[in-house]
């Protein structure tokens, strides 16, 4: 892989990003292989096994059904489908990268996911922009997913 300017991690690569001082999820039997899969370099959506229907976040139902969903493994790619940037934050682990965009991403399997872009110029932030993900790992069990343009 280049190293050069601009090169950032590959899709799926887990980053240590350092000691991790935001706030963690919380894992619990719904969540837990989401974020732990996240860990891994994977990124999960659920799709419902009766209906079709596709929902992240994770949840213990099909939101369209009521069955028992499934996990999907994705692409990890997707388009900006709306974003903000944050200019203004008042905890330390944040500030320390302001300003960062926050984006709504459509993936490629349908489901709309939110995520911030640490890093990313929100100049070169639009909404349409191809994006990836990429995981920092926050502690042994969980990864966090975040987005940055497609080089
Ligand atoms: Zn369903």
């Amino acid at each position: 892989m280049s190293a050069g300017a601009g090169a950032g991690p590959a899709v799926g690569e887990v980053v240590d990003v350092g000691e991790w001082a935001k706030p963690l999820p919380g894992l619990d039997a719904v969540n837990g292989p989401y974020w732990k899969a996240a860990r891994e370099g994977r990124l999960l959506i659920q799709e419902c096994p009766t209906c079709g229907h596709r929902q992240w976040y994770p949840r213990a139902l099909c939101t369209a059904c009521g069955a028992d969903p499934v996990w999907l493994e994705t692409t990890g790619r997707g388009v900006v489908h709306t974003f903000t940037v944050i200019r203004q934050q008042g905890m330390p682990a944040f500030k320390a990268e302001l300003p960062y965009v926050v984006a709504m991403v459509e993936l490629a399997e349908g489901p709309l996911v939110f995520g911030s872009m640490p890093g990313v110029d929100p100049d070169l932030v639009a909404i349409g922009t191809p994006v990836e993900v990429w995981f920092g790992v926050a502690d042994d069990d969980t990864g966090v997913p975040f987005w940055r343009p497609v080089p």
